[in-house]
């Protein structure tokens, strides 16, 4: 069964402030306190029902989210919890009753919503589709979001002629305010929906195939309008924002629009030069490591990394090689390279290991530097 609104269950109107609700929460709990009706289910399941309204919407957090996605807010689901709601709608809800002047004080467009989509490297360069469910409001089919019982419309509001604005006079000034009978609506129904209990949407899970472009990456956002949820009384429906987040990837590493991947090669392999094959996103590739190669040097395949959404040319792919040390060595291999070592020494090393060189007389100079 659809839940009512905590706004109605404490009979305030949606901007209220934090100390109007209380004042309604306590009136209305003295009113359907279990103690005061005993063996009276109805009145508990009443009284349940505004300590729930109040828990809501007196917690800041919770009545944001509450705002914006209704009920389905505290549902499982993976549904962000960031703000969706644009510039204007803040200022709606703020400014609205000073500044509005004759129009329409509150859009009731229906509600932004954000889901979070988790994609493999592979998914985001080359683009795919995925079916989500998420959890929303649609239009009620037996009302056709009206909200009114079937076979019975809603009614301009007597108060408001409509308007869903009165005016009220203070002293010399006449102030516009929020229609209080219809809350802004300029209807009010008499008979409600029994299904949809008057709103005009009821909550629904909604599967929609989502295309991603080939080319995103973590932080894009991909917006189905219309896809969120229905408005109130047959007002637009909120925009979906599917927000992208691209997994980590066990060899590539993105940046821009470049690929970025470390290849191990061995010790001989780095000083004598030969070909390894690396991976790229579209199967190996042959890569000529030249001799003398030092651990560190990144190799530059050209057009092998990614292409933007936004466009523009591909990217490349970045190989850095990093010499690995060779371990579990028999006596052999072992006695093999204590000879190499040997031969290493005196005049010959310095040639041999110019890096080594370089830095030992830089450490030698550092120190006679220290001690002069
Ligand atoms: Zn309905
Ligand atoms: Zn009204």
């Amino acid at each position: 069964m659809a839940k009512s609104d905590y706004y109605e269950i404490l009979g305030v109107s949606r901007d209220a402030e934090e100390r109007k609700i209380k004042k309604a929460y306590k009136r209305l709990a003295m009113k359907f306190h279990p103690d005061r009706n005993p063996g009276n289910a109805e009145a508990e399941a009443k009284f349940k029902e505004i300590k729930e309204a109040y828990e809501v919407l007196t917690d800041t957090q919770k009545r944001a989210a509450y705002d914006q996605y209704g009920h389905a807010a505290f549902e499982r689901g993976s549904m962000g919890s960031g703000s969706g709601k644009d510039f204007s709608d803040i200022f709606g809800d703020v400014f609205g009753d000073i500044f509005s002047g004759g129009r329409r004080q509150r859009s009731s467009r229906g509600a932004d919503l954000r889901y979070n989509m988790e994609l493999s490297l592979e998914e985001a360069v080359r683009g795919v589709t995925h079916e989500i469910r998420i959890p929303t409001l649609e239009e009620c089919i037996f009302c056709q979001g009206t909200g009114a019982r079937t076979g019975t419309s809603p009614m301009a509001c007597p108060t408001c002629h409509g308007q869903g604005q009165v005016q009220i006079r203070q002293g010399f000034f006449a102030v516009q305010q929020t229609c209080p009978t219809c809350q802004g609506q300029g209807k009010i129904i008499k008979d409600p929906c029994t299904k949809c209990h008057g709103h005009g949407r009821v909550e629904k899970s909604k599967a929609l195939l989502v295309k991603i472009p080939a080319g995103v990456d973590t932080g894009d956002r991909i917006r189905l309008t219309g896809e969120g949820e229905a408005g109130e009384h047959e007002t637009t429906a909120g925009d979906l924002y599917v927000q992208v987040q691209v997994r980590k990837h066990l060899i590539f590493e993105r940046e821009e629009n470049n690929l970025y991947c470390e290849v191990p090669i061995s010790f001989a392999m780095a000083a004598l030069g030969g070909e390894i094959e690396v991976p790229t996103l579209d199967g190996r590739v042959k890569l000529k490591v030249p001799p003398e190669t030092q651990t560190g040097k990144l190799f530059r395949i050209l057009g092998k990394g990614v292409k933007s959404v936004r466009g523009g040319s591909k990217g490349d792919l970045l190989c850095r090689v990093a010499v690995e040390t060779p371990v579990k060595l028999n006596e052999r291999q072992k006695q093999l390279l204590r000879d190499l070592e040997e031969s290493f020494s005196g005049q010959s090393g310095v040639q041999n290991s110019p890096r080594s060189k370089s830095f030992f007389d830089g450490v030698k100079k550092f120190f006679d530097d220290l001690t002069r």
